[in-house]
């Protein structure tokens, strides 16, 4: 076993703390990375305090994990020694239902195994990114495109690939209107992506002090959700709605915002649920859809396709002796747009 250092909540209301844990032998198939920078996700927050229910612990948060392969077992092919690598939200799945054999390992008949807060297959916790170094089967490894910077590419190992993933599904592009609600780590994504894509993008925030934010990253146009007045102009304005907030928020406001045939699109995983009004759905045929993260393929394409157009996260590297000063900065909505931590700290 491979000893390693990580933080990890011990139960819903620690804060983390250091913790020192094993990690899996690498296997033939398996890949060794040492961990050199970790974004850190509103859902890292919503399970290390098991918002969502079911969290095991301790729990060594972080899904966007970016480092160097130190080690490679005798029969991967797609690695070697010294290669940048990442890992996302996902380890492992059952690799043989219709999903899987699509490149649609998110939504594993099965269910994927999740990084950190899941079990192996061979029953063990899975444990995540906030430690020096994993093991990962190499399959579900990812290559980092070399003009990209580690620590810019990691949040687009979930931030990234989960609003890709659902703005390339519905070809939101050119002749669109889109609107994101809720401009954090994934809503920052968002804009940067679609306006890639060609959409004209509006970002509907809570927060006045993002206005200026909001334009440089692409938006043509923001809202702050507060005012009535200006809320009410948009009216069947969108033909897509992508919202990320991370928090209890009505629903229906939003829905009368898309023109008939519109959609929006839920990415935001509040820990409760919401009442959801019939009549301003079917009046005007639009549709509320869901989407989670993206397969590894397509998180290959979406690397591919930031390292063609330049597009990585803002980020703000802290130490990771601040992850829990951190949490509490991205409850209050003050980070541009992602933190991730330095794993250099952990040494
Ligand atoms: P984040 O950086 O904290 O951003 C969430 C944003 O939501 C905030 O910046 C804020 O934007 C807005 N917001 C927060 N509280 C709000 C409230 N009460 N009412 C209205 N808006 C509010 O979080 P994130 O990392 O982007 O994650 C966002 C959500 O997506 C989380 O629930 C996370 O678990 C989920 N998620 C889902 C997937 C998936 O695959 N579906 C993947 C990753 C994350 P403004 O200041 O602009 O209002
Ligand atoms: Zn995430
Ligand atoms: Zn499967």
């Amino acid at each position: 076993m491979l000893p390693t250092k990580g933080y990890a909540a011990s139960a819903a209301k620690s804060p983390l703390e250091p913790f020192v844990f094993e990690r899996r032998e690498v296997g033939p198939h398996d890949v060794l990375i040492a961990i050199t920078h970790c974004g850190i996700c509103h859902s890292d927050i919503h399970q290390a305090r098991d918002e969502w229910g079911g969290a095991l612990f301790p729990m060594v948060p972080g899904h966007e994990i970016v480092g160097t392969v130190t080690q490679v077992g005798p029969a991967v092919r797609r690695f070697r020694v010294g290669d940048t690598a990442g890992v996302g939200c996902f380890v492992d799945s059952c690799r043989t239902c219709g999903a899987c054999r699509e490149g649609l390992e998110q939504y594993c008949e099965a269910g994927m195994v999740l990084t950190y807060n899941g079990h192996d297959k061979n029953g063990q916790i899975t444990q995540g990114g906030y430690s020096t170094q994993t093991v990962v089967d190499e399959n579900y490894v990812l290559r980092i495109p070399q003009t990209l910077s580690p620590a810019g590419t990691a949040p687009l190992l979930c931030a990234g690939i989960t609003t890709y993933s659902p703005l390339r599904h519905w070809g939101v592009g050119k002749y669109h209107k889109l609107a994101v609600v809720g401009l954090g780590g994934l809503g920052h994504m968002a804009v940067k992506l679609a306006r890639a894509f060609g959409a004209e993008v509006t970002v509907l925030s809570t927060s006045e002090r993002k206005r200026k934010d909001a334009e440089r990253l692409g938006a043509s146009a923001f809202v702050v959700t507060s005012d009535p007045q200006t809320f009410a102009k948009l009216q069947r304005r969108f033909d897509y709605i992508l919202d990320t907030v991370s928090a209890p928020h009505d629903y229906n406001a939003y829905v009368n915002l898309l023109k008939t045939d519109g959609t929006m699109i839920l990415v935001g995983v509040p820990d409760k649920p919401a009442p959801l009004e019939p009549f301003p759905l079917i009046l005007h045929r639009r549709r509320i859809a869901g989407s989670v993260i993206g397969g590894i393929r397509e998180t290959l394409e979406m690397l591919d396709f930031c390292a063609e157009h330049r597009i990585e996260s803002d980020v703000e590297v802290i130490p990771i002796q601040q992850v829990n000063e951190a949490y509490e900065r991205i409850l209050k909505g003050d980070v541009r747009f992602r933190f991730v931590i330095d794993l250099a700290s952990l040494k």
